[in-house]
């Protein structure tokens, strides 16, 4: 199982939005997925179809050792299974902190179903706090979805001081699997400059598919769909059955369309 988390500490830059539907897309090229709501905003969960409100366990009492993790997934319509998230979550960063080897608790607690699924998604929270912590700790690899706006640079130094560190102190082999480009508009040359500079400052791990601003993206969650669900033919959709081949391709993987 590879294990990506979709981290950037700022919010509304659609990790969210990319984290439940690369989950749906690998999904539909014939991956075994888990999605991990790390966020007590619960927007992965919710997005995915599933009440947030109604489940009786989540990921916190995952990382508070009060059941394992297989007692807590869904599945979902998008194919793929989810460990969801609700506010309770928000407690988790104070009560973490008396647990003996609190950053480790996602990762011990995914080492379980390592064999069950070929990828894990976690969905961060907008903070670079105790549960960003786990997740770096629990990943392979770092996927940063951010948009081409001025201070976009600046904003990511932050993160990538915190994975220096987590890189030093607690998972050194974890990378940058991709930058990826959202709510992409082509049209301002505000984008293209910032574009440039991203490329310019990290090279191939900017992702050639970018995620353009798109309608039916933004409106999605609300049917508790993935994008490609909600409309497989729209111009979001087809951007991340782009970007789940992109990311194939890079890790070697052939594609099976399951469609
Ligand atoms: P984050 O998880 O980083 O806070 P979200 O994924 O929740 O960001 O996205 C923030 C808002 O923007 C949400 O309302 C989402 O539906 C919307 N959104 C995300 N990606 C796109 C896109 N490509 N085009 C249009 N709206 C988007
Ligand atoms: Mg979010």
């Amino acid at each position: 199982m590879k294990v990506f988390a979709v981290a950037n500490q700022k919010g509304g830059v659609g990790k969210t939005s990319v984290a439940v539907n690369l989950s749906a897309t690998l999904a539909h090229y014939g991956q075994s997925v888990l999605l991990v709501d790390l966020d007590p905003q619960g927007n992965a969960t919710t997005g995915s179809g599933i009440d947030k409100n109604g489940v009786e366990r989540t990921v916190y009492g995952v990382l508070l050792g009060e059941y394992d993790l297989n007692a807590t997934k869904v599945r979902t319509e998008g194919g793929y299974d989810v460990v969801p998230a609700n506010r309770e979550l928000a407690g988790a960063e104070i009560e973490l902190i008396d647990i003996e080897r609190r950053e480790y608790r996602l990762k011990e607690a995914l080492s379980l179903v390592g064999g069950d699924y070929t990828f894990a998604v976690i969905d961060c929270p907008p903070a670079l706090n105790m549960l960003t912590v786990n997740a770096l700790t629990a990943a392979n690899a770092v996927i940063i979805p951010m948009q081409c706006e001025y201070y976009a640079l600046e904003g990511l130094s932050d993160l990538v001081g915190t994975l220096r560190k987590v890189k030093a102190n607690l998972n050194p082999t974890i990378e940058i699997e991709a930058l990826v480009r959202t709510m992409y508009d082509p049209r301002s040359s505000l984008t293209t400059q910032v574009s440039d500079e991203i490329k310019n400052h990290f090279g191939d791990k900017v992702f050639d598919t970018v995620i353009p601003r798109n309608i039916r993206i933004a409106e999605a969650p609300s049917y508790g769909k993935p994008v490609i669900l909600h409309d497989p033919a729209s111009k979001g959709a087809l951007a991340h059955f782009a970007f789940a081949r992109e990311l194939l391709a890079r890790e070697g993987i052939p594609i099976e369309d399951a469609a």
